[in-house]
């Protein structure tokens, strides 16, 4: 079972594993560009203490999103699979503070797994969903073209957080 919130007792050595589903349109920042109000993802989490004793949450997230296809407006499941680490940290400053390999996490006492998680999933959609390969139907005119200004993704991905490099 997921946690809704993870607290200080849940990082540890050995690292406290949480496994479970998470709904997808329980996801306020996702839902909207969601094509249908369905799905889930499944996550694990570890969380656990470095050598420093600053509390590192280690995550893995499997994902089917679906999403509209802004070439022949479709629906397709874009496939999120990746895992992730961050250091919590209380502030920005403890954030900026840190090694410039450790990803800081910005969070209040309580880390909650749904917001990790939601955030992951938004930084591994892409700016513009498209179906892969030749499974897209394109329609004859321009229409599709025309909304790839108006994506969602484009606006909404510059407000998560960013990384330096992948997973
Ligand atoms: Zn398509």
């Amino acid at each position: 079972m997921l946690p809704d919130g993870l607290a200080p007792d849940d990082f540890g050595a050995p690292p406290r594993v949480h496994e479970g589903t998470l709904a997808l349109p329980s996801m306020p920042r996702l839902a909207p560009l969601l094509a249908v109000q369905e799905g889930q993802a499944w996550v694990r989490l570890e969380g656990g203490l470095d050598e420093a004793g600053r509390r590192v949450l280690e995550g893995r997230i499997e994902a089917s999103v679906p999403v509209t296809c802004q070439r022949c407006l479709g629906i397709y499941h874009h496939p999120v699979s990746g895992a992730f680490r961050v250091v919590v940290v209380a502030t920005e400053e403890e954030g900026e503070a840190l090694p410039d390999d450790l990803e800081p996490y910005v969070s209040g006492s309580s880390v909650r797994p749904l917001q990790v998680v939601e955030e992951e999933i938004l930084l591994a959609l892409p700016v513009v969903s498209r179906h892969p390969g030749e499974e897209c139907a394109p329609p004859e005119h321009g229409a599709g073209v025309a909304r790839e200004a108006l994506s969602p993704f484009a606006s909404l991905q510059g407000k998560v957080r960013r990384r330096g490099s992948g997973d």
